[in-house]
C-alpha cells in the first residue's frame, strides 16, 4: 500500500463522507502547484474555491501569520487589537465601502448580511418578517438558513425546518424579479457569476436592473462576492464589470489567501449602525492573527496585480481552450481566470475526465457533473497556463462522445 492508499482507508474509517474528493492525498504547496504524499506533483485547478488566488503559501502572507503568531493571536471582542483597524481600513479602501464587519467563514458574512438587511428593513421602513429575493441554483453556505434557500435538494433534505422569508426566482430573469417584489420584500441577494451553480454569468445590464429595482422599491441589493470577489474575475468585485454598486458585499475565501479563515460584510454606515453593541458577534471575528493575515492577503492582491493578471491571462486562456478539438464540449464560459468548461450532457459525468486530469498533472473539481472549472491561483504565469493546456489537450481529444 502506498501512502495515497494508507491516507484514503484511514479517512474511510473515520471522516465523516459529506464529499468526494479525488484521491489525491496533498502534503505541501507552493504557489500554482502542490505536492502529494506519495511525491507526485499537481498544478491547483481549483485554488480552495479561489480562496488561494495568491497561490499556495505565498511568502508574505506565511510571514505575517508567523510575526502575528509570535505576538498576539486572539484579543478577544471585550477588547481591541492593533491589527483589526489597518485590516478593515484597507477593505474598504479596497472595494469602496465606509463600514466593514469580520467574521470567520464565508456563510457567517452570508448570515451577517441577511441580519443586517433585517434589521434595516425594521428600523428604517417599519418592516417585520420581510422577504428576500434570492435565485435559482444559488450557493450561499451550508448553515440552515442558507440551505433554507437553496434550490438543490441534496443541499436541504432532511435538514427543515428551515427558516422563511425567501423567495426564489431563475437567475438572470429581471421580470421574474420584478414579479416577485412585494410590499414585504427587503433585500435581493445573489452571486454576480454562479461558481457552484457552474459559472453562470447572467446577460448583460441584468445587475443594472436589480440595482434600479433596489432603488425605486427602496431594497437593498447584497452581492455575494465570496467566491467571485478579490480578483478572481479580473476586478476586485465581479459586479465591477457591470458598473454596479451593491448595498452590501459579502466576502471570505481569497481574503486571507487560503491561510487562515477570515470573511467579511462590507457597506456604508446608513446600514452597519444596526449593529450596536450586543446585536451580532463572533469570539473569532476580527482576531488579530486573521487580520493580520488578511492585510498581507489584500495587499498582495495589489501589489502583484492579481486582477490585471487575471483579466488578461483569463482571456487567453479562455482562447486557448475553445481553439482545442473535442467534440464532447458544449460551452466554454467565464471571466478573468474563473472559467467553466460545460460538456454535453451525453457524457454523463465529467468526474472521470478529471481523474484523466490528475494523472496528467492537473487537479480539477466537476461542478454540477457535468461541468469542469478552471480557477487557477491569480500568480500562475502564461508559460504555466501553455503546459496546463497541453494536458488537457490530451485528454480532451481523448473524450469520446
Ligand atoms: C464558499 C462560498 C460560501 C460559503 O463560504 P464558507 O467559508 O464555506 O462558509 C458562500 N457563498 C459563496 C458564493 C461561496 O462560494
Amino acid at each position: 500500500m502506498n501512502n495515497t492508499q494508507k491516507e484514503l482507508k484511514l479517512v474511510d474509517r473515520v471522516s465523516a463522507q459529506n464529499y468526494k474528493p479525488l484521491p489525491v492525498v496533498l502534503s505541501h504547496g507552493e504557489g500554482i502547484w502542490v505536492t502529494d504524499v506519495d511525491g507526485n506533483r499537481y498544478i491547483d485547478m481549483l485554488s480552495g474555491y479561489s480562496s488561494l488566488n495568491q497561490g499556495h503559501r505565498h511568502p508574505k502572507i506565511i510571514k505575517a501569520l508567523k510575526d502575528q503568531a509570535d505576538r498576539l493571536t486572539l484579543s478577544s471582542r471585550a477588547f481591541h487589537n492593533d491589527k483589526m483597524g489597518v485590516f478593515l481600513e484597507k477593505l474598504c479602501s479596497l472595494t469602496g465601502y465606509e463600514k466593514a464587519l469580520p467574521m470567520n467563514s464565508g456563510v457567517e458574512a452570508v448570515e451577517t448580511a441577511i441580519k443586517a438587511a433585517r434589521k434595516w428593513a425594521k428600523e428604517e421602513r417599519g418592516i417585520e418578517e420581510g422577504e428576500i429575493i434570492v435565485f435559482e441554483n444559488n450557493f450561499h453556505g451550508r448553515s440552515i438558513t442558507a440551505v433554507s434557500f437553496s434550490s438543490e435538494q441534496s443541499y436541504r433534505s432532511g435538514f427543515g425546518p428551515f427558516t422563511p422569508g425567501f423567495v426564489i426566482v431563475p437567475y438572470g430573469d429581471i421580470d421574474a424579479v420584478k414579479k416577485a417584489i412585494s410590499k414585504k420584500t427587503i433585500a435581493i441577494l445573489f452571486e454576480p457569476i454562479q461558481g457552484e451553480g457552474g459559472i453562470k454569468i447572467p446577460v448583460d445590464g441584468f445587475f443594472k436592473g436589480l440595482r434600479e429595482i433596489c432603488d425605486k422599491n427602496k431594497i437593498l441589493m447584497i452581492a455575494d462576492e465570496i467566491q467571485t470577489g478579490l480578483g478572481r474575475t479580473g476586478k476586485m468585485l465581479a459586479i465591477q464589470h457591470e458598473n454596479v454598486r451593491p448595498d452590501i458585499v459579502c466576502l471570505g475565501k481569497a481574503i486571507s489567501g487560503g491561510v487562515y479563515p477570515v470573511s467579511a460584510i462590507v457597506c456604508d454606515d446608513f446600514i452597519m449602525k444596526v449593529f450596536t453593541p450586543g446585536v451580532h458577534g463572533s469570539t473569532y471575528g476580527g482576531n488579530p492573527l486573521g487580520a493580520a493575515v488578511a492585510i498581507a492577503a489584500l495587499d498582495v492582491i495589489v501589489e502583484e496585480n492579481l486582477c490585471e493578471k487575471s483579466l488578461e491571462l483569463g482571456k487567453y486562456f479562455v482562447d486557448k481552450l475553445r481553439a482545442i478539438k473535442c467534440s464532447a464540449i458544449k460551452e466554454i464560459r467565464g471571466r478573468g481566470l474563473f472559467i467553466g468548461i460545460e460538456f454535453k450532457p451525453e457524457i454523463g459525468k465529467v468526474f472521470p475526465i478529471c481523474e484523466e486530469l490528475m494523472k496528467k498533472g492537473l487537479i480539477c473539481k466537476d461542478t454540477k457533473n457535468i461541468i469542469i472549472r478552471m480557477a487557477p491561483p491569480l500568480v500562475i504565469t502564461r508559460e504555466e497556463i501553455d503546459h496546463a493546456l497541453e494536458q488537457i489537450k490530451e485528454v480532451f481529444e481523448n473524450i469520446k462522445i
